[in-house]
């Protein structure tokens, strides 16, 4: 609400005021949106406020953007234009100057406040000042006024002046606090794309992570993973489905040599996947809305080719631990180790005639873990379930990761009733667990808890198959999943 009356006062409390409540705004409100809201209650409360917004210059396209919602580019209208031709005025007159209407005016001028009031004829004032950022013109700040101004003064016209210098030093903070957090989280990707490789191996489990983490960096852009098929065809791996008629066209260009590709328009772009010299994929990303600025092919340059260094590391891995009997994230015996051991502890137990038991365990809801704390965290909640695993059971029962989140114990000499007794235990040890995640830089959780299903099975005397064992336990656990999960079920053949 306009307060005139407060401001034609002689004295400076109304300008004070008014300076104060910007300051205190500044310091007080990180966030854009409601920061601008409220300078804009304080400016309502001194004059009629139409609109009160925020013009920065992407460096990259040259576009003007709403500083707010900073991935619009205002519209191609009279809007844009008009900014624009702000914008370049004040890129000529210099820090000493603001536009009124159009007309440029210094404050260093004499009779100021005369041209103000003369330039306020019109019903609607439009007044720009100027956001700087390293001493160059960043952006406008534009403020709409409703049929104001013949009440302003030197004082206020000053006071206005000091807060939009104070605004303007706060929004170049702001923009380079912005460039400061891109460049934090692609460093955070490269990372955790290097880190990938630590523990997995299997390019179908890491390339739709990587596909995930480009994704959320680049969140104008959609991402898009393909691989090349036998026939060195590219072919879609992630997501499910592509649509882009311009990528698909691109692929066709994609020649062996290439680094990269950006089509016409600037908004789609194609990066190469590498091993050694072949492509042996590309990292796509395009938008129907946004071009690719320098500084995001830079980016994706630099994550395409991280990528391809995992990608070859896990290659080479797969070799190498297509001869190994452990695995690589837990520690204990890997798939086809605990094939191995059955077929051994199978026919210990029938020439002995021993028991031999079976446990099978699927973590509950691991998908959610992974998708709300990152697979990090869920590595890591792999990794503590083992370590139950293998601290709850005797020296000579055979634990193994039979997959992604299910692992399998195989209990030698052991009766049923012994083996739902143990599997009960890890069953509690396991919801007992508070997880330690906070080696992962989770804001605001350092802890996770999960619980487990189980499935236990003895060994059939009349059975000549030692899968026979597993599957059975398999099954218990199917009906575990279907009770409600977090409990033991032993095998009977009603379940079947
Ligand atoms: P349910 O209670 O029915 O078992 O649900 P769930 O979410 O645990 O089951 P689902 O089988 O749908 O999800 C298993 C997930 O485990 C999917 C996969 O991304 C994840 N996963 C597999 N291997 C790994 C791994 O090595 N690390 C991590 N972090 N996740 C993995
Ligand atoms: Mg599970
Ligand atoms: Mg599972």
């Amino acid at each position: 609400m306009a307060d005139t009356a407060k401001i034609s006062k002689k004295n400076c409390d109304v300008e004070l005021q008014f300076l104060w409540q910007v300051s205190n705004a500044l310091a007080g409100i990180s966030d854009s949106k409601i920061l601008l809201d409220k300078l804009k209650d304080i400016l309502s409360h001194y004059f009629a406020v139409n609109s009160f917004q925020v013009f920065v210059k992407d460096n990259n396209t040259s576009a003007l953007r709403d500083f707010v919602k900073n991935w619009i580019t205002i519209e191609k209208n009279q809007q844009q234009e008009l900014v624009k031709n702000i914008f370049n005025k004040l890129n000529k007159s210099g820090i000493d100057s603001f536009v009124l209407n159009n007309k440029v005016i210094k404050y260093s001028q004499k009779n100021i406040l005369k041209l103000c009031c003369n330039a306020l004829a019109e019903e609607k004032n439009l007044l720009y000042f100027p956001v700087f950022n390293e001493n160059k013109l960043a952006g406008v700040i534009e403020i709409n006024f409703n049929k104001i101004l013949q009440e302003l003064n030197d004082n206020f016209l000053y006071a206005l002046r000091i807060s939009m210098l104070q605004i303007s030093s706060e929004i170049s903070r702001k923009i380079l606090n912005r460039n400061l957090c891109v460049h934090i989280q692609f460093q955070n990707v490269m990372k955790s794309i290097a880190k990938l490789i630590e523990t997995q191996f299997d390019l179908d489990y890491i390339l739709p992570i990587i596909g995930e983490l480009i994704d959320r960096f680049v969140t104008e852009h959609l991402i898009y993973i393909f691989t090349k098929d036998e026939k060195a065809n590219f072919k879609l791996f992630w997501p499910l489905d592509c649509q882009d008629e311009e990528i698909l066209k691109l692929l066709q260009k994609m020649k062996k040599d290439r680094a990269y590709i950006i089509s016409k328009n600037g908004k789609t772009g194609l990066f190469a996947i590498r091993n050694e010299d072949k492509t042996i994929g590309v990292i796509a990303a395009s938008s129907n809305i946004d071009k690719l600025s320098q500084e995001e092919i830079d980016y994706l340059l630099q994550l395409s080719a991280q990528t391809s260094v995992t990608t070859q590391r896990a290659n080479a891995y797969a070799q190498v631990l297509k001869y190994a009997t452990l695995d690589a994230l837990t520690g204990l015996n890997n798939r086809r180790q605990f094939e191995t051991r059955l077929k051994q502890e199978f026919s210990n137990a029938k020439r002995n005639n021993k028991p031999l038991c079976c446990i099978m365990l699927d973590i509950d809801y691991f998908k959610h873990v992974n998708d709300t704390w990152g697979h990090s965290a869920g590595d890591c909640v792999l990794k503590n379930v083992a370590a139950i695993v293998s601290t709850e059971l005797r020296e000579y029962d055979i634990a193994s990761r039979y997959g992604g989140e299910e692992f399998c114990i195989l209990l030698p000499d052991t009766r049923i009733k012994e083996a739902a007794f143990v599997a009960q235990r890890l069953r509690k040890a396991v919801e007992k667990a508070e997880i330690n995640i906070s080696d992962d830089q989770i804001l605001g959780k350092d802890f996770l808890n999960v619980t487990i299903s189980v499935g236990v099975s003895e060994l059939d005397k009349k059975t000549e198959l030692p899968e026979r064992l597993h599957q059975c336990a398999d099954v218990a656990l199917y009906e575990a999943k279907r009770r409600g999960r977090n409990r033991v079920v032993v095998y009977d053949e009603s379940l079947e």
